[in-house]
């Protein structure tokens, strides 16, 4: 589902090099749930950003669904994102015109074509308990309502996998908590594969495998189930 081999990240500001990912390599199989875990800075949002084809590697290489992510341009890496890939934010990222029918739709208007979209983003926004809110624009929506959104918006085009950013980190602990369980029963349910990062240790347990990140390097990979 996902490979990462030998990957780093350099930024280059002014004339000082900064390494942020170092020699990371690990395999995520279809259907496994992966945390990503490690201190503030220490390169999780840039490795989920290069593992989902949204930044690229300086060097090493990442196999997306059997595509080898180097081998594409900006335009065939964000074709395949539409195609395979769901994303959600820690600050939900949602368009503050749109209502929420209509950011859930977003992802597949871009695909054009297809029929009863209106329909399916109104279905997955009852799964994910808006049905009463689609009308309703993010400002008039609380944090935890708004995540609800972002979920049901990433999973519309059915996506083989799920990146997720610290998607509870701006909500309380019992909101945090619903959508914690919400983001597990649909990938379930879904079959979909879930790379997450999170600060939250308790939250990291409940997932297949962690993987500790510090200081860019990738210090351990614990396996803690066989999915
Ligand atoms: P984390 O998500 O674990 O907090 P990040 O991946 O956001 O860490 O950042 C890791 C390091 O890379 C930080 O020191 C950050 O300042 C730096 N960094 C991230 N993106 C850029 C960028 N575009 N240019 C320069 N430095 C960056
Ligand atoms: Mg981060």
């Amino acid at each position: 589902m996902l490979e990462v081999n030998e990957v780093s990240k350099v930024f280059s500001i002014g004339d000082r090099r900064l390494e942020v990912l170092k020699n990371i390599s690990f395999k995520v199989t279809p259907g496994e749930t992966v945390a990503i875990v490690g201190p503030s800075g220490s390169g999780k949002t840039t490795l989920l950003g290069i593992c989902a084809g949204l930044d690229i590697p300086s060097t090493g290489e990442v196999t997306l669904v059997s595509v080898r992510l180097s081998s594409l341009n900006e335009d065939d890496r964000a074709y395949l994102r539409n195609q395979k890939v769901g994303f959600i934010f820690q600050n939900f990222q949602l368009l503050p015109t749109l209502t929420a029918l209509e950011n859930v739709m977003v992802p597949l208007d871009l695909r054009g074509g297809e029929s009863s979209v209106h329909e399916k983003a109104a279905s997955l926004l009852k799964r994910v308990g808006l049905g009463d809110r689609m009308d309703h624009f993010p400002s008039q929506l609380s944090g935890g309502e708004q995540q609800r959104v972002a979920l049901a918006r990433a999973f519309i085009t059915d996506p083989s996998i799920l990146f997720a950013d610290e998607p509870t980190g701006n909500l309380d602990g019992e909101t945090a908590d619903e959508i914690t369980e919400l983001v597990f029963a649909m990938n379930r349910e879904l079959g979909t594969t879930l790379v997450m990062v999170t600060h939250n240790q308790e939250l990291a347990e409940m997932t297949d495998r962690i993987l500790y990140l510090k200081s860019g390097e990738l210090v351990e990979d614990k396996l803690l189930r066989v999915s």
